[in-house]
């Protein structure tokens, strides 16, 4: 029915595009352009989602039909496979594991695009890429790039992974003089693929291969120098890499929606990155080049606790006060993800509503643990839009506030970020909850730290009442003292 798109091999041969396979293309282009505008807002997102979908089915269909497959069996039971795999995960993971989901399928991603250039060296016929006794130069740069960003995008999202996950520690490991090391290794890398472009046939082996193991190196030594309120910069950097590693992989296929789709990662992954940069007072540059201008200190993380007074108190306190509150700003964090309490705040905050509380949720750029993750879990709890703020909105009404309602959060809300230099968060903006007249904090033990492993001064804020318990749980319980 579709053989009006071919030939097949005039793609596949990077020869004239068939006018109709370029068209199909650009429609699966539009609908991935309509997906990442439909992604920006929560209210949009599920058509975003949707037009993602659409826009893939597009591309992989046209591949298929248009494409000299060898044995279209085996893709099926392959695609039927991974389809298997990747449902099971989608139904399986916790939202609080979504990050170092994130982060292992990037890894995917780049290794996928090593695995693409390596084949297409070793088989340049069956890529089309043969010119005259060997691959053209222009080929082989494409080839090096693209081996060299998925290398970097794979070991990096490992190390990201392993971070996440707490399987590796989430501190800054600062090698001394990583800066010239990281330098003379990129340098390194760009000088080899240079050599690759332009040697004969006969000595191109010692070059790309040389060129995978550093990029391999390069992309482990620029992450493991990054902690604790840098890595959600580095999640979204890794999201930018890989796409710029599978548009590398669009040219050496010569597959115009590859090329489209990854430019389209790799461009908003790298705005996201500079937005959150710009959100937590980093410098981009200094991120991207791994941990540049960290403390060498290693900051205040794995310091002995000290043991200050502080004030507990219990749900039918908090419940007793947050009635007589004329205004409530709800900060939640990760704590809030870990215990699903999102439906029973918002219970919570109907609750206070009908008593003519004002109820505010206050987000910072990198609560939780990915972009965006409180917005997910109060949007699935149907809070309205229009009650949720972000940092630069809300901070100036703390001051006018009666209660700062704390749920699971500890770095956005750490005045150390303000006033400690050694501090690994210093510098990140916070929310000023020292301002507001009472602040509640729900954590389940005064031992926990967040995830930048540092003691919190607002614990033993004289307006400060610690609320020690499971945060579902407390919220329930001043739920049912509030009822
Ligand atoms: P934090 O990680 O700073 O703090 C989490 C708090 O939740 C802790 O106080 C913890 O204390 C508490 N908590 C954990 N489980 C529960 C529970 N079941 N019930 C009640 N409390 C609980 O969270 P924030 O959201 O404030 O900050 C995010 C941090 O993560 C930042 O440092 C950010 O840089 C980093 N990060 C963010 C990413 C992103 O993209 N958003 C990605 C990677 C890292 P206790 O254990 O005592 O209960």
């Amino acid at each position: 029915m579709l053989s009006f798109l071919a030939p097949a091999a005039d793609v596949a041969a990077h020869g004239p595009v068939n006018p109709w396979v370029a068209l199909a293309y650009l429609v699966a282009g539009v609908f991935f352009i309509l997906a990442l505008r439909g992604l920006s807002s929560p209210a949009t997102s599920r058509a975003g989602n949707r037009n993602g979908m659409i826009g893939m089915a597009i591309a992989v269909i046209t591949t298929l039909v248009t494409h000299d497959i060898a044995n279209i069996v085996e893709i099926g039971i392959a695609i039927f496979l991974g389809g298997i795999v990747g449902v099971t995960i989608a139904r399986k993971i916790a939202m609080t594991a979504m990050p170092e989901l994130v982060a292992g399928f990037h890894s995917l991603v780049g290794l996928a695009a090593v695995l693409v250039g390596w084949a297409a060296y070793l088989n340049p016929g069956a890529f089309g890429l043969l010119a005259g006794d060997g691959i053209s130069a222009v080929s082989k740069v494409e080839m090096g790039l693209g081996i060299a960003i998925g290398a970097i995008t794979f070991s990096g999202s490992v190390i990201a992974f392993a971070k996440l996950s707490g399987k590796m520690s989430g501190s800054p490991i600062l090698l001394p003089g990583r800066h010239v090391i990281n330098l003379g290794v990129l340098g390194a890398i760009i000088v080899l693929t240079a050599l690759f472009a332009l040697a004969g046939p006969a000595d191109t082996l010692p070059l790309i291969v040389a060129v995978t193991v550093l990029a391999f190196l390069i992309g482990f030594l620029l992450i493991i120098p990054i902690g604790g309120a840098d890595m959600p910069v580095v999640v979204s950097m890794l999201n930018s890499y890989s796409g710029w590693a599978a548009a590398a992989m669009g040219f050496t296929l010569g597959n115009t929606a590859m090329i489209i789709t990854g430019a389209l990662v790799g461009s908003s992954g790298a705005i996201l990155s500079y937005i959150m940069c710009r959100a937590m007072n980093r410098s981009f540059i200094s991120v991207i080049a791994g941990g540049f201008g960290a403390d060498d200190s290693g900051g205040g993380s794995g310091e002995p606790r000290e043991q200050r007074p502080y004030k507990q108190g219990s749900a039918a306190d908090a419940a007793y006060m947050l009635e007589q509150a004329e205004k409530v700003i709800i900060i939640p964090g990760y704590g809030m993800a870990v215990a699903q309490a999102q439906h029973a705040l918002r219970e919570m905050a109907d609750l206070l509503e009908e008593r003519g509380v004002e109820v505010k949720y206050a987000i910072h750029p990198v609560a939780g643990r990915m972009p965006g993750h409180m917005n997910v879990l109060l949007a699935e709890a149907s809070v309205e839009y229009d009650k949720v703020f972000e940092l630069e909105d809300i901070n100036s009404e703390f001051a006018q506030a009666d209660v700062a309602f704390i749920i699971g959060a500890n770095d956005v809300v750490n005045p150390a970020a303000k006033t400690d230099k050694s501090s690994p968060i210093y510098g990140m903006p916070v929310f000023d909850v020292d301002k507001a007249k009472q602040v509640f904090f729900i954590k389940r033990s005064m031992g926990g730290v967040g995830y930048a492993g540092v003691d919190n001064d607002v614990f033993y804020m004289d307006q400060t009442m610690m609320l020690l318990s499971d945060a579902k749980k407390m919220v329930e319980e001043i739920v049912k003292a509030l009822d």
